[in-house]
């Protein structure tokens, strides 16, 4: 299926197999909350009569021809099932990984499984890339860290097979994820799902290479930083998957980061807007661009631990009740940011360049002739050399975390600000910078004060209290 504006709730195959170029938009400033850039869903008004996706970074392509009809109607019974990196880390996991997809077949799901590299991989791979070559080219470094989905994938398959249930792995070319150019932090822009649906009409057990796609040149792309997530919310929505559950090493979502915060709470329930918010300051159970992918193809996600059988955190549409209970959900954090600071370049000429250079600019505040804006860790090398390129005076704010509050709740009950500054100032913790949003407070304050800022928010806001959680109705 086409990734292309839709007007029912629902993802469905598209009625003509009219195919359609992409526009390039290079827009890469702005909210990130704003929705997915290269994606057009049900959200976005506009829904035009063509399908037509604009907004994919500013690589244009050529259009691709038509080799597969769009996915089949969505089935009943189908859920995906996307594992990560610690939950398949050695084979005593891949094989109870492989267990688990057998149970859900066993008890009538259709499965299509995802699973990220096995532990620590990625991060092994893309630092024995740097060993080689301090600037790996972005196709080459693609090549190498594709792989380590790819070896888990085929071991759970192996595994799914000795417990007597056929499976079958897919790269994610094969799986039919189509990208579009931009190495490292491709975006899906089209599924071409008949083989896995072929698949699971001959009773198999599909499992898909997360992180992956093969682009629009024909070239094996990946999709960010923890993009597992990513395939596993696009498979959803173009299988029609009735949920899309993404195991994972903690309960689910909460409160705040439990490795941090041991009173954090589990949230039971948590909107797409909150977990957008969460997502994109530091909450990386999620990756922010599969939490957009979902919100825009109204995919259901459930957040939930590899190692027990409890409910854990449903993503899922604000209601009235997700309101009244709590102000806010969370607090979340990062503690290493990339912010610059400008001096002598015109907003319009900066943001124009970064956006030349497919950065993703979050925050921006501007005091004077200063600009300043922060943008993903993963974009740091294309902003520092679009500023070199530009000419501009520029230095980086190397030492800075960010601690964010969230709450949807907080459009309503005023205070919130005034209550987490207060918490700030007893603390003798200065914020450089505050950035805000309808539904978050995020301080940059030095890195070695987050620990225990966000542990004072979490007591000031009573997250730890167990009414804190939310039920899913
Ligand atoms: P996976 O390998 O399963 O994709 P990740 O490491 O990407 O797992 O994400 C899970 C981790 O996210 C947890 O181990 C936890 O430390 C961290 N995390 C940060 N903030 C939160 C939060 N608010 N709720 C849950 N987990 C969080
Ligand atoms: N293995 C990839 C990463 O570490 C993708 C993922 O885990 O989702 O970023
Ligand atoms: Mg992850």
């Amino acid at each position: 299926m086409r990734f292309a504006p839709i007007r029912s709730r629902r993802v469905k195959r598209e009625a003509t197999p009219t195919r359609v170029g992409v526009r390039a938009r290079g827009g890469a400033a702005g909210a990130r909350t704003a929705g997915t850039p290269g994606l057009v869903g049900p959200r976005q008004r506009a829904a035009a009569a063509v399908p037509t996706i604009f907004g994919v970074t500013d690589t244009a392509y050529e259009t691709v021809p038509a080799v597969e009809p769009a996915a089949p109607e969505a089935r009943l019974g189908t859920i995906v099932m996307k594992f990560g990196g610690t939950s398949v880390a050695d084979p005593e996991k891949i094989r109870r990984v492989a267990a688990r997809m057998v149970a859900a077949r066993e008890a009538g799901a259709r499965v299509v499984g995802v699973v990220s590299a096995m532990g620590q991989h990625t991060d092994e791979l893309v630092s024995l890339a740097h060993d080689v070559s301090p600037r790996p080219k972005p196709r080459e470094l693609d090549m190498l860290i594709s792989v380590g989905e790819r070896i888990s994938c085929a071991l759970v398959a192996m595994a799914i097979s000795d417990l007597g249930r056929d499976a079958i792995s897919l790269t994610g070319s094969q799986a039919g994820i189509v990208t579009d150019t931009a190495h490292g932090k491709a975006k899906i822009v089209d599924i071409r799902a008949k083989r896995i649906h072929d698949a699971l009409d001959e009773d198999r057990i599909v499992l898909v290479a997360g992180f992956q796609g093969v682009s629009t040149a024909y070239e094996v792309t990946t999709l960010g930083r923890g993009g597992s997530d990513m395939t596993a919310v696009a498979l959803a929505a173009a299988v029609g998957a009735e949920a899309c559950e993404i195991y994972t090493d903690v309960d689910g979502v909460f409160t705040a980061d439990p490795r941090l915060v041991p009173g954090a709470q589990k949230l039971h329930a948590v909107s797409y807007e909150e977990m957008l918010e969460m997502a994109a300051s530091g909450a990386r159970v999620l990756q922010l661009r599969s939490v957009e992918f979902a919100r825009n193809h109204d995919v259901r996600l459930h957040v939930r631990s590899t190692f027990t059988d409890e409910d854990g955190t449903w993503v899922r549409e604000e209601d009235e009740r997700m309101l009244e209970k709590a102000m806010i959900s969370g607090v979340t954090h990062t503690v290493e940011e990339a912010v610059f600071e400008v001096r002598g370049s015109a907003p319009a000429e900066l943001f124009g360049a970064l956006a030349a250079a497919a950065v993703n600019v979050d925050t921006v505040i501007q005091i004077g002739p200063e600009l300043v804006f922060s943008a993903p860790l993963e974009d740091r090398h294309d902003a520092e050399e679009a500023l070199d390129r530009l000419g501009a005076a520029w230095e980086e704010r190397s030492e800075l975390g960010k601690v964010s509050v969230v709450g949807a709740g907080m459009r309503s009950h005023p205070g919130i600000a005034a209550r987490a500054f207060a918490t700030l100032t007893d603390l003798g913790v200065e914020p450089r910078f505050v950035s805000t949003s309808p539904i978050k407070i995020a301080f940059y304050v030095p890195r070695t004060d987050v620990e225990r800022t966000v542990t004072a928010l979490h007591e000031t806001f009573e997250l730890s209290r167990p009414e804190a959680e939310r039920q899913h109705a």
